[in-house]
């Protein structure tokens, strides 16, 4: 793995002074948060499916989404970056309100279904990732940094040797890398996760989380929607948990301390599997 950043490599930022990632926070900072959401209620037919949520993920935040199964968490994210629109209350990403938000380069979604669709992918992991830099380049002919970028995203996520190989012919952790290596050559600022590693062997799972903590560690912002409540607890720095509407938003500490979970899942008795 390179140490050199990807996601504060050539940046949007590279022509201004200040090498510092984007995430250091300090007094006179006034960044807006990365996703504001405000009052949000948002229904598929009559029940609504969350209600009344009103979060902020800041700038270099790791969030982990929580919560049962059919709790909202997909919906939630969906909202957050604009694919679905609110029945009431507001949602702003970098400070813009989503609707007129246009630098979807900022973003990299993989959703739940990621593998399974890369399973049809009929492209190399090398033209995969330049997807990812469409966004800057249009459709135009890739220029030398371009390709500089994409070779490093690759060797980021440790899969610069299947780069010839057919997304569809690898493992699903693979696959997995392949996507966030997308991610990381667009240049996004805001990696949003779902359900990632299901369906990915122990292992990878182990070295994908430790990518995340990395990628986090460089500044990227990083909201995951994780079922396995130790996984995201060992790795997120603030919890959303949520089932429906929102049980606790704060800091992973006070998550573990609170019968937040509890609560939520609604069984009173459900004990947290926290390992170190
Ligand atoms: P989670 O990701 O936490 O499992 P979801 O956000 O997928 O939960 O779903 C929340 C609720 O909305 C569930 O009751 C689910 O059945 C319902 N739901 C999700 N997607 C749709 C849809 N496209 N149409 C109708 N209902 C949906
Ligand atoms: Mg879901």
């Amino acid at each position: 793995m390179t140490s050199t950043g990807v996601a504060g490599g050539v940046s949007r930022e590279s022509a201004g002074t200040s090498a510092k990632p984007h995430h250091v926070r300090d007094a006179s900072e006034t960044v807006p948060p990365v996703v504001e959401v405000e009052d949000v209620t948002f229904a598929y037919g009559e029940q609504p499916a969350v209600r009344d949520i009103s979060l902020s993920i800041e700038a270099g935040d790791f969030l982990g989404l929580v919560g049962p199964n059919g709790s909202g968490k997909t919906t939630l994210l969906h909202l957050m970056l604009g694919l679905l629109e609110p029945d009431a209350g507001s949602i702003r990403l970098f400070g813009e309100p989503v609707d007129a938000f246009e630098e979807g380069e900022r973003i990299g979604y993989v959703s739940q279904k990621a593998t399974t669709r890369a399973g049809t992918m009929p492209v190399t992991v090398r033209e995969a990732v330049r997807m990812g830099r469409f966004a800057h380049v249009g459709l135009s002919r890739l220029r030398e940094e371009d390709r500089e970028i994409v070779a490093e995203a690759l060797e980021t996520v440790g899969i610069a040797e299947l780069a010839d190989r057919r997304v569809s012919q690898l493992s699903g952790g693979q696959q997995q890398r392949v996507y966030i290596a997308r991610a990381l050559a667009s240049e996004a600022d805001l990696l949003a996760l779902d359900e990632p590693t299901v369906g990915v062997d122990a292992e990878s799972r182990d070295a994908f989380y430790r990518l995340l903590d990395s990628l986090n560690d460089r500044g990227i912002t990083i909201v995951l929607i994780e079922h396995d409540i130790g996984v995201v607890t060992d790795r997120a720095d603030r919890i959303a948990c949520l089932n429906t509407e929102l049980f606790h938003h704060g800091d992973t500490e006070s998550f573990v301390e609170s019968d937040a979970l509890a609560e939520a899942y609604g069984t009173g008795g459900r004990v947290l599997h926290h390992h170190h």
